[in-house]
C-alpha cells in the first residue's frame, strides 16, 4: 500500500511508515494511492460470508502487498471478536451497532485494529513508541483499551476536562499501566491542535518515537470501512438500493464509507449527519468550508470544529465538490432535534438509540423525505446508550440497561493529570515523562 500526503510536499510512504508517523511532516494526511477495486463475484457472494471473511477479503486487498496473508488473518480474528449487526428499526430504517465492542463505541474497531497491526510491525523492530491521542470522548477510551499491555508502548491520552460523560472520564482515566490520561483546560480542539503540535515539533520528535492514534491515523480508517462490507451483506436480502446515514465529527467513519464505495460496495448515497456542529453539511451545501470554534452537544463525540479528515474526503472526488455531492448529502440536527427523535423511537418501537446514532437516525429520515426513495436506509449506531446514561434516561425517563463492561468500571479509581491548555506544557510533560 502506498500512501501520498494531501499537501503533497512530501515522498510517498508505505503502510508502516504511514502507521507510525501519523501525520506526514508537511501536515497533510496520508491517503491511499490506489484504492482497489474488489472482483463482482465477491459482491455477488458476499451474504455468504461471515464478518471476519469479509474483512479478511477487503484488507487482503488493501494492505496485502505489505502484511502477508497469514498475518492479514490472525489481526482480523484478533480484532473482530464481537459482531456488527444489523437491527430493523422500522420500515426502511435499520441500524448498524457497531457498539459491541469492549468500550461500547465503535472506535474499537479502529484502535483494536492499530494495535495490533503495529505490535505486528514493532515485532520485528526493538524500539519503543509513544502514542499521543487527543479524544472527544470515545477514542480514548477504544485506544487506552486497544493497546492496554501492548509491550513497547506507552500512551498519552489528552482530553477536554469536563467535556466528555462520567462514564467516559472513567474509561479514560481507571486503566492505569502503560496509559497515561491527561486532563486538558480546554475545549477537544485545542487537544487536537496540542497533539498536531507536537507532531511537527524536532525537539519532542527528534527523542521520542510518537505515533497517533486518533482518526489520522490510516490504519484506523481501514478496519472501519469492513463494517460498511459487512452492513451491506446482511441487507443484501432486502433486494433494494442501500443508504448510509453516518453521524459525523472528524468525518473518519464517513470517509472510510467512501472508500468501501471506491472499491465497488454498490452504496446509493451516504448521509453525512451532525450535530450543531455543521461544518461539513455547510461545506457540501454551500461549497465552503469554514472550521469554526466547537459548540458543546448531547452527542459530545461530535463536537468538532474542524473535521480532521476533510481534505481526504474531498481528495476522494479529485476536490471536485460536484462530484462528491452525487454521493453524499449533508444534514445537521439540533439537541432539541435529537432528544425528540430519541424519544418518539423508543415510545414507537422500544428501540433505544444513544444521541450519535439519533444523529444518524434523523439524517436518514429527512433524506428518504426529500427525496422520495424506496431504499434500505442503515444508519450507524456508534456508541451504546448507556455510554451517555444521563442523557438518555432523562430523554426516555426509565434507565437504560447498563451493559458488564460499563458495571466494572464504576469503583474504579480515577487517575489524570490536569494541564493547562499550552502547548508547551503539553511539551514539558512529554519529555520528562521519557
Ligand atoms: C468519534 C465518534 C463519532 C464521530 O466519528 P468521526 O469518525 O469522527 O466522524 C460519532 N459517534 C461516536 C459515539 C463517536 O465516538
Amino acid at each position: 500500500m502506498k500512501l501520498y500526503s494531501t499537501n503533497h510536499q512530501v515522498p510517498e510512504v508505505n503502510l508502516k511508515e504511514a502507521v507510525f508517523k501519523g501525520l506526514p511532516d508537511d501536515n497533510g494526511l496520508y491517503m491511499p494511492e490506489n484504492i482497489p477495486t474488489l472482483p463482482a463475484s465477491f459482491f455477488e457472494n458476499i451474504d455468504t460470508l461471515s464478518f471476519q471473511d469479509i474483512a479478511f477479503e477487503v484488507c487482503k486487498a488493501l494492505i496485502g502487498d505489505e502484511v502477508p496473508e497469514k498475518e492479514i488473518r490472525s489481526i482480523v480474528d484478533d480484532v473482530l471478536t464481537f459482531d456488527a449487526p444489523v437491527v430493523k428499526v422500522e420500515n426502511n430504517i435499520y441500524v448498524l451497532e457497531l457498539f459491541h465492542g469492549p468500550t461500547l463505541a465503535f472506535k474499537d474497531f479502529g484502535a483494536r485494529f492499530m494495535a495490533r497491526l503495529m505490535s505486528y510491525f514493532l515485532q520485528k523492530e526493538k524500539k519503543d513508541i509513544m502514542i499521543l491521542v487527543a479524544t472527544s470522548g470515545d477514542t480514548g477510551s477504544a485506544v487506552a483499551q486497544g493497546f492496554l499491555d501492548k509491550a513497547g508502548i506507552k500512551v498519552t491520552i489528552l482530553y477536554p476536562s469536563k467535556k466528555v460523560s462520567d462514564l467516559q472520564e472513567k474509561q479514560l482515566t481507571t486503566l492505569g499501566k502503560n496509559i497515561t490520561a491527561l486532563e486538558v483546560l480546554g475545549t477537544f480542539d485545542d487537544c487536537q491542535r496540542m497533539v498536531k503540535q507536537a507532531f511537527l515539533d524536532k525537539e519532542i520528535t527528534s527523542k521520542i518515537n510518537l505515533s497517533s492514534a486518533n482518526s489520522i491515523n490510516i490504519s484506523r480508517l481501514i478496519p472501519q470501512s469492513f463494517y460498511y462490507f459487512y452492513a451491506y451483506a446482511q441487507a443484501k436480502k432486502l433486494g433494494k438500493k442501500v443508504v448510509f446515514s453516518v453521524p459525523s465529527g472528524n468525518f473518519g467513519n464517513i470517509c472510510a464509507g467512501l472508500i468501501a464505495k471506491k472499491m465497488g460496495l454498490p452504496i446509493d448515497m451516504f448521509v453525512a449527519s451532525t450535530n450543531a456542529n455543521d461544518i461539513m453539511p455547510k461545506y457540501i451545501n454551500t461549497g465552503v468550508f469554514e472550521a469554526k470554534p466547537s459548540v458543546a452537544t448531547i452527542s459530545n463525540a461530535m463536537d468538532v470544529g474542524n473535521p480532521s479528515n476533510y481534505p481526504r474526503v474531498i481528495e476522494l472526488y479529485g476536490k471536485d465538490i460536484n462530484a462528491l455531492r452525487k454521493d453524499v448529502v449533508g444534514k445537521a440536527y439540533t439537541d432539541e432535534e435529537t432528544a425528540a427523535a430519541v424519544k418518539s423511537v423508543y415510545k414507537a418501537t422500544g428501540y433505544v438509540m444513544d444521541p450519535h446514532g439519533a444523529v444518524g437516525y434523523l439524517g436518514l429520515k429527512e433524506y428518504f423525505e426529500e427525496s422520495g426513495k424506496d431504499a434500505t436506509g442503515i444508519f450507524l449506531a456508534t456508541a451504546h446508550p448507556a455510554k451517555f446514561i444521563e442523557v438518555v434516561n432523562d430523554i426516555i425517563e426509565k434507565d437504560v440497561e447498563i451493559p458488564a463492561q460499563l458495571k466494572e468500571l464504576i469503583n474504579k479509581k480515577q487517575e489524570s493529570i490536569v494541564i493547562e491548555n499550552d502547548f508547551e506544557k503539553l511539551k514539558s510533560f512529554l519529555l520528562t515523562a521519557l
